[in-house]
C-alpha cells in the first residue's frame, strides 16, 4: 500500500480487527450497488470514502429536487441529470483513487444475473419489491452476499442474506415472492431524511464487514429501526425449506 493510501485509510488500519490486511481487502473488492436513492447515496458515499476498489452503481432515474431532502449524494446543481453520474461525482470527489462504475439502466433479470456474477457483495437500496426478488434471485444463482435495506416513513429495515453458508436465509425465505402485500413508496407515503441515512450507513457497515472478513455479520437476523421511538429490534430468520428461489440450490 502505497504512503496517501496508509494516510487515507490510517483510521481503518489503526482497528486491530481491521488492520491493513482488511483495508487491502475492501480495496480489492467489487461492490455493486443496486438503486442511487435515498439508501443508495449513504451507500455509495461511504463504501467510496472507505475505499472499496471498484463500485457498481445501477438506477435508470434522474435526479429531481423532491429527492433533495434525503438522497444526499445529489445536489442542486445536479437536478436533471442522470442519479448514477450525480452519485460517481460525489463519490469521486471524495476518493478519486477507486473506480465507479456507472450504470443508468434498469436492474431487470437479465443485467442482474450479469452484473451479480462478478460482484464480491450486493447492496439492495432499491425501492421496489419486483427489484428486490429479482437481485435476490441473481445473489442465490451466484452464491454472493445480499445486504438488503428498506426505509419508509420512521421505519427501517436491514438484512444480509448469504446462502454461502448453509443455514443462511435467503430474502425469500422471509419476503416470499408470491406474498399478498401492498406496495409502499416514499412517493406516496413519505420518508423521515434520516431513517434512510441510518439503514445506509447500516448497509455500509455490513458490506465493508463482508469485504474485509471480519466481526459476525447480520445474517440470520432481520434488524428493524423504530425512528418514532428511535429503537432497534432484532428479529431471528430462517430458512424455508419449500422456497422457490433457494430451496433446491445445491450450497
Ligand atoms: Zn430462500
Amino acid at each position: 500500500m502505497q504512503d496517501d493510501a496508509l494516510l487515507r485509510y490510517s483510521r481503518h488500519i489503526l482497528l486491530e480487527e481491521f488492520g491493513i490486511d482488511g483495508q487491502a481487502r475492501v480495496s480489492a473488492a467489487h461492490a455493486l450497488v443496486i438503486g442511487a436513492g435515498g439508501l443508495g447515496s449513504p451507500v455509495a458515499l461511504y463504501l467510496a470514502a472507505a475505499g472499496v476498489g471498484r463500485i457498481t452503481l445501477v438506477d435508470d432515474d434522474t435526479v429531481d429536487l423532491t429527492n433533495l431532502q434525503r438522497q444526499i449524494a445529489h445536489t442542486s446543481a445536479r437536478i436533471g441529470q442522470p442519479k448514477v453520474a450525480s452519485a460517481a461525482d460525489a463519490m469521486l470527489a471524495i476518493n478519486p483513487t477507486i473506480e465507479v462504475e456507472a450504470l443508468r439502466q434498469r436492474a431487470d433479470a437479465v443485467a442482474l444475473d450479469r452484473l451479480v456474477a462478478t460482484a464480491d457483495v450486493v447492496l439492495d437500496c432499491s425501492d421496489n419489491f419486483a427489484t428486490r426478488q429479482a437481485v435476490n434471485a441473481a445473489c442465490v444463482a451466484h452464491g454472493k452476499p445480499l445486504v438488503a435495506g428498506a426505509a419508509i416513513r420512521f421505519d427501517g429495515q436491514l438484512g444480509v442474506y448469504d446462502t454461502r453458508d448453509e443455514s443462511s436465509p435467503c430474502y425469500a425465505c422471509v419476503f416470499p415472492a408470491d406474498a399478498e402485500f401492498e406496495e409502499t413508496r416514499c412517493a406516496v407515503l413519505g420518508v423521515f431524511a434520516p431513517v434512510v441515512g441510518t439503514i445506509g450507513a447500516l448497509q455500509a457497515h455490513e458490506a465493508l464487514k463482508l469485504m474485509a472478513g471480519m466481526g459476525a455479520s447480520l445474517m440470520g437476523q432481520l434488524l428493524m429501526f423504530d425512528g418514532r421511538r428511535t429503537c432497534f429490534d432484532t428479529m431471528r430468520t430462517a430458512r424455508d425449506p419449500q422456497c422457490q428461489v433457494c430451496a433446491r440450490r445445491a450450497r
